[in-house]
């Protein structure tokens, strides 16, 4: 495995490669890996020839307020759990050498990115597609593999990259569970063990939510939302936001909506543990027959 830190070098490197007829699969992360990143980098093998993941705490998609100073930077460890993994290259630019100076494109995908986490998180996705777009240019990439713990950040990118013809697939990857059920997240580490046994009440939410559709195939958009509502009541969790919604167009469906004419329903979640902002989504349908599959749990 390289560790290479230039965009240039990357991108230099990825051509090469291309020109040699490679398939370049990506994985894009911000680090702090656990088994969920890990499984990405599995699926990338599987996809391409070349493996490339890169490791950027991209301060774009931070808010003000948000945690970018404490998120954890693990780089050691993170490094030698790639190494392992045998890929080609890890891609670990500093900030300066990512944005330069009189940096100044910003991406904005509109539509997708006005409800769910758009709304609490301004500038969220702006920061997300940039940070993007600029790494699909960088490594040249065939694949770009996302996790649906992040439902609303793969179905971004997916229209990014339609609306703009990139030469690439963006492919969902399900989400990673502990045997608890807890979607694995860099940010769990913040948790204390008290918190963590709230935080299980997100993905508990989303198993009552698709156990009361299957058991009432007649439900409305309102009966599921308060049966998830009913799990998360809890003190110390506090919801940001618990929506329905077609994975199509990620706008929060209407309370009397019959689950059953909504394509793709999917539960959408956001919830504050103490100082932790937690979220998790859980598909509705019968693929989620999928959330126990013993390949999604770490
Ligand atoms: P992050 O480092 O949090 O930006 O995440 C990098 C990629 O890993 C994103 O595509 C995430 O959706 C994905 N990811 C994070 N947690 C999980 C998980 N528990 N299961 C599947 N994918 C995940």
């Amino acid at each position: 495995m390289l560790t290479l830190t230039s965009p240039q070098v990357v991108q230099e490197t990825a051509l090469r490669w291309k020109k040699d007829g490679k398939k370049i699969a990506f994985v894009p992360t911000m680090g702090a890996l656990h088994d969920g990143h890990l499984k990405l980098v599995e699926a990338a093998k599987a996809l391409g020839n070349k493996v490339i993941v890169s490791i950027f705490v991209n301060p774009l998609q931070f808010g003000p307020t948000e945690d970018l100073k404490k998120y954890p930077r693990p780089i050691e460890s993170d490094s030698a759990k790639l190494e392992k993994l045998e890929i080609d290259v890890l891609f670990h630019p500093s900030e300066k050498e990512f944005y330069p100076e009189h940096f100044s494109t910003r991406v904005n995908v509109s539509k997708l990115t006005d409800a769910l986490c758009g709304n609490f998180r301004p500038g969220h996705f702006e920061g997300v597609a940039t940070v993007c777009l600029k790494l699909f240019q960088i490594t040249q990439a065939d694949f770009a593999i996302f996790g649906e713990k992040d439902f609303q950040q793969l179905r971004v990118l997916q229209q990014l990259a339609s609306d703009l013809n990139l030469p690439l697939a963006v492919v969902p990857h399900p989400i990673l569970r502990d045997a608890d059920g807890l979607a694995l997240s860099s940010r769990n580490a913040y948790l204390s063990s008290e918190q963590r046994e709230k935080a299980l009440k997100l993905s508990a939410a989303g198993r009552a939510a698709m156990k009361r559709y299957f058991e009432y195939p007649r439900s409305t958009v309102k009966d599921v939302l308060s049966t998830a509502a009913a799990v998360l009541e809890v003190p110390g969790i506090r919801i940001e936001y618990l929506e329905l919604a077609s994975e199509n167009n990620l706008t929060p469906a209407t309370h009397d909506t019959l689950i059953s004419d909504i394509s793709f329903p999917r539960l959408f979640m956001a919830a504050w543990v103490g100082e932790t902002r937690l979220i998790d989504n859980q598909p509705l349908d019968r693929r989620s027959d999928a959330m126990d599959a013993p390949e999604n749990i770490a």
